[in-house]
């Protein structure tokens, strides 16, 4: 019984596992990936990510939770500047709390 065994492109030494219908070479199972139930080698892999970004319409790429994020950061920085001002305008007015300061001992 003779097997034709293929070799990993990348690896001589290991057994391929699969071919990549793209390139049609013959890989090991750590030079191939499925990818949206397709079996691609990894420069197939990466050739089809850089086409599927190319095919994207170009536009402004906001991360919405990045943005939900600062407006969260922004409303707790408004708060916790308006309590810090709310604290010293009422050192500074309360009569009773200067009073305090200054005959405490
Ligand atoms: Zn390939
Ligand atoms: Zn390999």
């Amino acid at each position: 019984m003779e097997l034709n065994q293929q070799r990993c492109i990348n690896h001589e030494q290991r057994d391929a596992v699969g071919r990549c219908p793209e390139c049609k070479n013959f890989f090991c199972m750590e030079c191939i990936t499925e990818y949206e139930t397709r079996i691609l080698c990894t420069a197939c892999l990466k050739k089809e990510i850089s086409q599927e970004k190319a095919a994207k319409r170009p536009g402004i790429n906001i991360d919405p939770f990045l943005q939900a994020v600062q407006i969260v950061f922004g409303i707790c920085f408004l708060i916790a500047s308006f309590w810090i001002m709310g604290q010293c305008l009422q050192i500074v007015l309360d009569p009773e709390y200067q009073s305090e300061i200054k005959f405490e001992d």
